[in-house]
């Protein structure tokens, strides 16, 4: 239910008619709600007055959003904050917390109210006579709804800090009920770390960083045997050259991992294998790929264009591509076609060469 304010009554709006309009009805405060709601706005008033503690008087409230699940705060502040203040602002919050301030609330003109150092808040429109909420040493014009005692909220941590436009930045928080399932969440978490890796919480990290260095030189490994793998295939591949039309020619289906070594052996080959013509079709991980390269002086010579002729083959994987006159490749969809493919730019070649 929306609740507003005009001409000094207060008016609850419901989304619809009730079906009996002819009966008397009994508003009720949904409690737990409305105490969760209490804590996370309470520590809101803790947080402003700890953030110009921590971070100076140029911080204002740009915008404040508190629900029963946690609240969000909208500051000026220029830089993104260190993890340091953030544990500082934390700090200032949870000691007013445990010591437990009582609410002091007056009705007050507003002039006395600014004598006594009272925020006024952005976007509030203030009468004659306002109410000022203090805790401790934060003074606040505020109209909201308030814990009776700081020590009530419970809890205060932050959950998370950004910046959402130039100059002002957002911190969003949890309170009593909302803190401990944030405790609880990441304690669990960190318990699944212990029983994964079989250590104590203190050793949790250490794990998970020797874990990275090992998947980072397993990697470094792979890369080893494939360059080898690589090396060793050029050199099967060099012992296939078939003599015609003048060309080196090299027409290949390939078994490898990934389109770059099909690159590197195209080139690797290029620099090994004069008037090379290599065509290369490949399967890999399902998808279709094709790879054509020449040598400089065939392209010269002869207008031979790799871009062209795998345009035309790859209509045979159903797919696409192009590239230079002397290199391209193109993936397609279809790994069935890769030796009518491989056919196609055979034929394309041959012709040009004789034409
Ligand atoms: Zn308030």
């Amino acid at each position: 239910i929306d609740t507003i304010k005009e001409h000094n009554e207060i008016i609850h709006v419901l989304p619809k008619l009730p079906e009996h309009l002819d009966v008397t009805f009994k508003a009720k405060i949904a409690a737990q709600r409305r105490d969760d709601i209490k804590k996370n706005h309470s520590a809101t008033h803790l947080m402003h007055f700890a953030l110009r503690q921590v971070l100076g008087d140029h911080v204002q409230q740009k915008g404040s959003l508190v629900t029963d699940s946690h609240l969000s705060f909208d500051f000026s502040h220029f830089q993104k904050m260190t993890d340091e203040e953030i544990a500082a602002v934390e700090a200032i919050v949870n000691e007013l917390i445990r010591k437990n301030s009582t609410l002091n609330e007056e009705q007050l003109p507003i002039e006395e109210a600014k004598k006594r150092g009272a925020m006024a808040l952005f976007g509030e429109k203030y009468g004659d006579i306002v109410r000022l909420i203090q805790f401790d040493k934060s003074v606040e014009l505020c109209g909201g709804t308030h814990v009776s005692a700081t020590g009530e909220i419970g809890a205060f941590k932050i959950t998370s800090e950004s910046s959402i436009a130039s100059g002002v930045r957002r911190i969003e928080a949890v309170t009593g009920r909302g803190a401990m399932d944030f405790f609880d969440k990441n304690i669990t978490v960190i318990k699944e770390l212990e029983q994964l890796f079989k250590v104590g919480t203190e050793k949790v990290l250490t794990s998970v960083q020797h874990l990275q260095e090992e998947n980072k030189a397993l990697k470094l490994q792979i890369e080893q045997y494939q360059k080898t793998a690589i090396l060793q295939l050029k050199n099967d591949l060099k012992q296939k050259v078939v003599e015609k039309e003048g060309a080196s020619w090299l027409l290949v289906k390939l078994d490898v991992e990934n389109a770059n070594q099909v690159k590197d052996l195209a080139y690797q080959l290029k620099g090994e294998v004069e008037n090379l013509i290599f065509v290369a079709g490949a399967d890999i991980a399902g998808k279709a790929n094709l790879t054509i390269m020449f040598a400089q002086e065939l392209v010269e010579k002869l207008g031979l264009h790799a871009g062209n002729i795998i345009r035309e083959a790859a209509k045979e994987i159903q797919g696409g591509g192009g590239g230079q006159p002397f290199f391209a490749s193109a993936g397609g969809r279809n790994p069935e076609g890769i030796q009518k493919a491989l056919e196609k730019a055979e034929e394309m070649i041959i012709e040009k060469i004789k034409a």
